[in-house]
Formats: structure tokens, C-alpha cells, sequence
């Protein structure tokens, strides 16, 4: 196919996955594909001929609030990425700018952080598609609690309130509302600022999933529907334990081993995403939960934790030996535990790539929302998939210790709620697996993913046929004095 398209990911594992996974599948329909980015992050990029890599500088990791040589997110000690790691990001302006004046691609992914590459893709007249790293139904909710404030409705932080405009009734409460919506922060200005120039949305949804939601987003922005992009295939184990986000660690090998012992359907899996954090005492928390709950388990814990420290004296070393429990302690090979036969449930912080892996893997959930939009996605897998059971969270924190602490009891009640055998366990894993047979439809040839890329991609060689024809030379020519500037 005779196009070439940039792409260019935010660095945090959250955002990095999924568009290098749809860079993948860009790839694998013939597209030139180009991912800019930064060394150290350029060797996550799957391999494929039609896929290609140019480098940014290192990123500023220092200027970040990073130990030098962390080029992601994921390295911040709070979960909030802050104006600094945002300020070092702009750093790959000019770089970005030049890259882009010498190539001249013919359509660029970006993701939703970089604003000034919104506005280079405007001058330029190459056509940009912002990628949001969530879904639409989060959007959605974001977009009508900043239009509509229906919070302001209430009195206090703790009273439910309804979000007009919407197809489902949700209810949520000021708690629960991230705080750059309330006072939108420099970034989130510059994103609403930006949002009226980009060409259109890639996302990681597939239409049979929020129907209703992407539906009403695509009367005001194009948007394509390309995933869920985590697909399980012969080579995944491998990326799952070299490549994807960090390598994993010794733990997950030996899991996947563990895994093939257990019953079907027997084990829940544990883990809060790239960046989430606990502190000692939620950590304890959990471990007893989990331990009355009785189920076998997987739990992924950060690797920074020194387990011995942190949890009841031997807990890893009992559980293990008791064929009870596996603690990883770094980096889990998540698309193929979730897709193991013997994982029954996941304890999940909702972000958005744990969402669609495990809606993939047809897993019911337990949620457990610590920040960014993870409330909103608590209400789309409990009130509209109904897919979700919820520990019970109830204010929304980007630091560990200002967080409310959720009691064993909770965290016990809510795993038997999900593996149980009751009726309405046993209907929400029903609903789980058809949801999972339906992702894995969509994103086969003739599925609703499918043709979306397909048709994403046609138009993107119908706007570079047309620019051929009218002056797309004139532009570049008139920006090439703008690359000398920045020079
Ligand atoms: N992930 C993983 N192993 C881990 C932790 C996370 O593979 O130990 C992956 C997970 O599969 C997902 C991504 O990291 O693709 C996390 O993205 P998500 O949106 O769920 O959460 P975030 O990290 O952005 O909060």
C-alpha cells in the first residue's frame, strides 16, 4: 500500500502498548509505518519489515523527575504525570518537526499529549489522528461532567450524582471525578484547544463494545475502532516476556508453569497496571484478603516492594509452597495470564489496556479504580457491560498514601462475589466470555475492527491521492524555511 504514516506514542507503558500494537497492525496491512521515539524506547517496537523506527533524542529523564535513563512514565514515584515529565516531552518538538519536514509521511498517529504536533500536522496539511490510550464511553463521561458540571449539582463530595446526556445511568460522585477535569490543568487546556484541528480518533474499542458511545462520538470527530489490540498469538508469550513494557521477570516464567497445573477457570489474577502503587499496609491488606478468599491467585506486586518487608513474614514463600498463590514482583506477562485457561477473574485498576485485554480474554473483573479515568471505566464494566464487581473504592487519588484503605474483609468479599458459583457470578462470566468471543471476531479479517482499519486506511490514500493533485508541495516548501529556524 503506498502510504506512509508516523506514529508517535507518549512515553508510559499505558499509551506505549497499545499504539505500538496498532503501529503492528498497520504494518501488517502493508503500510509503511514509522515509530518516533526515544532509544531506549524504540526497543519495544515489534519487529516487521514495514515497520521502521526513527529516533528522538534520549528524553530528559532528569528534567523529568526520572532516574536517568528512565524514559517512561512508569518510573514516577507518584502515579500523576507531572508538568515536568510533560515539559521534558516537549522537548521532542523541534526533533519532531524536523523528522516530519524530511519524511514527510502522509498521515500521523499521535498521541493525544503532543499538541504541537497537531498543530505541525495542520500547517503541513498531513492529515492527524489522535490516539487517547481509553475508551469512548470515558469520553464521553469526560466530556459531559466538563460541559454540564452536574456536579456542581450536589453538595458535598460524597453525594452520587447522575451525568446527563447520557444512554446508561451512571452515577458517580465528585470524589470520583479526576482533578485536572475539575481545574483543568495547561495540558488539558492544550488538548481541548487542539481537539477542533486533528483529522480524526484511533481507538482502541471495537464497535460491539460501546456501540451507543462511539456511535455519539463519531457524530462530532471521526473516529476508527481498531482493537482490542492485545491479541493472543503464537508469538505473544514471547513479546509478553521480552518486549511488552518492561522484560518480565523470573516470577512470570515460573507462573505461566504454575498456571498449566491449575483447574480451569480456578485462579484469579491480581494487578494494578503499570503505575499503580500501595502502600505497606494496603499491600498487607490485599495479601490477607486474598488468603481468605481461598482462591488460587496470581498477584502481581511493583518490583520496587521488597516483598519480605512489605508483606506478613513468608507469605510469598507459604503461599507458594501450599500451591495457594504466586507473587510476581516486577513485571507480569498480563495478555498470557489472562488468557490462560486456568484465569477465572482479575483484580483490575481498570485502566483502559487491562480493560480490553481481559474483556479479550472473556474475564470477568473486580474493580478497583485508583485515578486517572479508571472511575469511569469502573462504572462502564460494572453499570453497562455489567461484567465487574466493585471492591468499593470511593475517592479517586494519584498518591499511594493519601488513599483510602481497603479493608481484607473487602477485598476477600469482592473475589468470592466474582469466582462464585452462584446465578449471578456464574451470568457475569457468561457475559464476560460472549463480550470475549465478540473482541476476538472483531479483529478478524471481516470483523467490525477490521474493516474500520480497512476503511481508516482508504481514506488515507484517497486525502494523499487528492493532495498529490493540489499543493501539498506548496505547503512542505513554505514550512522547510520553519525546519531551518528550529536549526
Ligand atoms: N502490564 C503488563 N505487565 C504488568 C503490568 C502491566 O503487561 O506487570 C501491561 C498491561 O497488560 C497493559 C499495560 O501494561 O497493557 C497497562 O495499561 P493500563 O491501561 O491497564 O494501565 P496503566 O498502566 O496505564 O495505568
Amino acid at each position: 500500500m503506498d502510504l506512509h504514516v508516523f506514529f508517535l506514542p507518549f512515553l508510559a507503558p499505558g499509551h506505549m502498548i497499545p499504539m505500538l500494537d496498532i503501529a503492528a497492525l498497520f504494518a501488517g496491512r502493508g503500510v509503511r509505518t514509522t515509530v518516533v521515539t526515544t532509544p531506549t524506547n524504540a526497543a519495544a517496537v515489534p519487529h516487521h519489515p514495514n515497520l521502521h523506527v526513527l529516533l528522538l533524542p534520549p528524553f530528559n529523564s532528569r528534567a523529568a523527575g526520572l532516574p536517568d535513563g528512565v524514559e517512561t512514565a512508569a518510573g514516577l514515584r507518584d502515579t500523576q504525570i507531572s508538568p515536568a515529565f510533560i515539559a521534558a516531552t516537549d522537548e521532542f518538538e523541534p526533533h519532531f518537526l524536523r523528522l516530519l519536514l524530511s519524511h514527510r509521511p502522509d498521515c500521523i498517529v499521535a498521541d493525544v499529549h503532543f499538541t504541537w504536533a497537531v498543530d505541525h500536522a495542520a500547517t503541513l496539511g498531513i492529515p492527524l489522528l489522535s490516539f487517547y490510550a481509553t475508551g469512548f464511553f470515558s469520553i464521553a463521561v469526560a466530556a459531559a461532567i466538563s460541559h454540564f458540571k452536574d456536579h456542581e449539582s450536589v453538595t458535598g463530595d460524597d453525594v452520587p450524582f447522575t451525568i446527563d446526556f447520557l444512554p446508561h445511568k451512571i452515577y458517580l460522585t465528585r470524589s470520583q471525578i479526576p482533578g485536572h477535569l475539575i481545574t483543568p490543568t495547561d495540558l488539558v487546556r492544550r488538548m481541548m484547544a487542539a481537539q477542533p484541528k486533528i483529522y480524526g480518533m484511533v481507538m482502541n474499542t471495537f464497535l460491539e463494545l460501546e456501540p451507543e458511545y462511539a456511535a455519539s462520538m463519531t457524530q462530532f470527530c471521526k473516529a476508527w475502532s481498531v482493537g482490542p489490540v492485545c491479541r493472543k498469538s503464537p508469538t505473544t508469550k514471547d513479546r509478553d516476556l521480552s518486549q511488552r513494557g518492561e522484560a518480565a521477570s523470573k516470577d512470570a516464567i515460573d507462573c505461566l508453569q504454575w498456571l498449566d497445573e491449575r483447574e480451569t477457570d480456578s485462579v484469579i489474577y491480581i494487578c494494578f497496571g503499570s503505575m499503580g502503587r500501595f502502600t505497606t499496609t494496603q499491600l498487607q491488606e490485599i495479601a490477607r484478603g486474598l488468603d481468605s478468599a481461598g482462591h488460587p491467585f496470581v498477584w502481581v506486586v511493583k518490583k520496587d516492594i521488597h516483598i519480605s518487608a512489605a508483606l506478613p513474614s513468608g507469605f510469598k514463600e507459604r503461599v507458594r509452597r501450599e500451591n495457594r498463590g504466586v507473587i510476581i514482583n516486577g513485571w507480569a506477562p498480563q495478555v498470557s495470564i489472562l488468557n490462560h485457561r486456568a484465569v477465572g477473574g482479575f483484580v483490575t485498576h481498570c485502566g483502559w489496556n487491562s480493560t480490553t485485554e481481559a474483556v479479550n480474554a472473556g474475564v470477568a473483573m473486580v474493580t478497583w479504580p485508583l485515578h486517572a479515568e479508571q472511575f469511569f471505566n469502573e462504572r462502564f464494566l460494572v453499570d453497562v457491560a455489567k461484567i465487574g464487581v466493585p471492591v468499593g473504592v470511593k475517592a479517586w487519588s494519584d498518591k499511594e498514601e493519601e488513599r483510602e484503605l481497603v479493608g481484607k474483609e473487602k477485598v476477600e468479599e469482592a473475589v468470592r462475589r466474582l469466582m462464585g458459583e452462584d446465578t449471578e457470578a456464574a451470568e457475569r462470566r457468561s457475559r464476560a466470555r460472549v463480550l470475549g468471543e465478540t473482541a476476538k471476531k472483531a479483529v478478524e479479517k471481516g470483523g467490525s475492527s477490521y474493516n474500520e482499519l480497512t476503511k481508516l486506511l482508504e481514506e488515507m490514500v484517497e486525502i494523499k491521492t487528492r493532495w498529490g493533485k493540489v499543493g501539498k508541495e506548496e505547503n512542505v516548501i513554505g514550512e522547510v524555511n520553519k525546519s531551518q529556524e528550529v536549526n
